[in-house]
């Protein structure tokens, strides 16, 4: 058997994944190993080759089996997998800043690596999820601790010149126009007021849409809870019907039906997808969400206004299986498949 790997490492463990020549999955759900990605790379690297021996084990197949191996890790980094000068919130050890990881990793597992940021990998796996090997057009925003995501184009990942394609969070969008939200000031980490991730994350509704939307709900329960806990409260109250809380999701909708339109008119892409821990709910909450994301989308010219608006599937294993696909890009063009 063929194979190639996909490999998502993430600040505290590596999800593994393998799909066969003809798109067949070896993996359903989560097959994970520790990172150890604190200790530095030396460390970090021996732990994804251990557990790239045990996940292979587990899906029945031989180490030679596998002929390219993807990876995915968070940003920032280069397109080709240079992580940054300055480190990053997942690779604090001083020895990963500037680390080329995927030639490191290629080097230490004697095999070809392709790489691809997380937001990227997850975005690819969407796209595959809808369309299999279809040379179709696709964005989707994976609503998290932050906004990932990625623009798919022709069936291929746009990645930029630096790396820094499908930094959807940090689009700006004219939030202004979001009903019922007057003197909201949203600011986002990397400086700007009113992108996609100031109003559409975990942290912005910590920071951002829990103080605004308190102050119009006196009395409400989540007043009393520590901020960053009831942040994390605040879906499954969506979910169950609490109206601030419906309030505070409304807002993230339309600002993703705000940030859709601007890519409708860019792209004019095939689907719109929505992933992310924001909409891991049941089907009625996400029918809901959608709907809302319609709702905040201004009126489309007749011939796109039917534009498919789809949630991704396997949300906690599409880093893993975006990398995977990747990698078996490469194989097919490189004649290794
Ligand atoms: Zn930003």
């Amino acid at each position: 058997m063929r194979v190639t790997a996909g490999i998502d490492l993430g600040g505290t463990a590596v999800n593994y994944t393998f799909i066969t020549a003809d798109g067949r999955w070896l993996i359903d759900g989560l097959c994970e190993h520790p990172a150890r990605a604190q200790e530095g790379p030396d460390i970090c690297l021996q732990q994804i080759d251990d557990g790239l021996a045990i996940a292979a084990a587990r899906a029945g197949i031989a180490l030679d089996d596998i002929v390219v191996v993807g990876l995915d890790t968070p940003g920032p980094a280069s397109a080709t997998g240079l992580l940054s000068a300055r480190g990053s919130t997942n690779f604090v050890h001083a020895r990963w800043a500037s680390f080329d990881i995927r030639d490191a990793l290629e080097r230490k597992l004697g095999k070809p690596v392709t790489y691809l940021n997380d937001g990227n990998a997850g975005a690819l796996w969407g796209h595959f999820a809808i369309f299999a090997s279809a040379q179709a057009t696709s964005v989707s925003a994976i609503v998290g601790t932050g906004l990932g995501g990625g623009v798919i184009v022709d069936g291929a990942v746009v990645k930029g010149r630096k790396g820094f394609g499908g930094e959807l969070g940090h689009v700006l969008i004219p939030y202004q126009s979001i009903p019922h939200i007057a003197g909201l000031k949203p600011d986002c980490n990397c400086g700007r007021t009113g992108d996609l991730e100031s109003l559409c994350s975990l942290t912005a509704i910590r920071r951002t849409l829990l103080p605004f939307f308190l102050s119009r709900y006196p009395g409400h329960e989540l007043a009393a809870v520590d901020s960053a806990q009831a942040a994390k409260r605040v879906r499954g109250m969506a979910e169950r019907g609490d109206a601030m809380c419906r309030d505070i999701f409304r807002v993230q909708a339309r600002a993703l039906g705000l940030f859709f339109d601007e890519m409708v008119n860019t792209f004019d892409p095939d689907a719109l997808i929505v992933g992310g821990g924001a909409i891991e709910t049941g089907e009625e909450f996400q029918r809901w969400f959608v709907d809302e994301i319609r709702a905040g989308m201004p009126v489309q010219r007749e011939e796109q206004a039917d534009i498919p608006i789809h949630i991704m599937p396997n949300g906690d294993t599409a880093g893993s299986r975006g990398a995977a696909i990747e990698a078996l890009g490469f194989a097919r063009k490189s004649g290794l498949l």
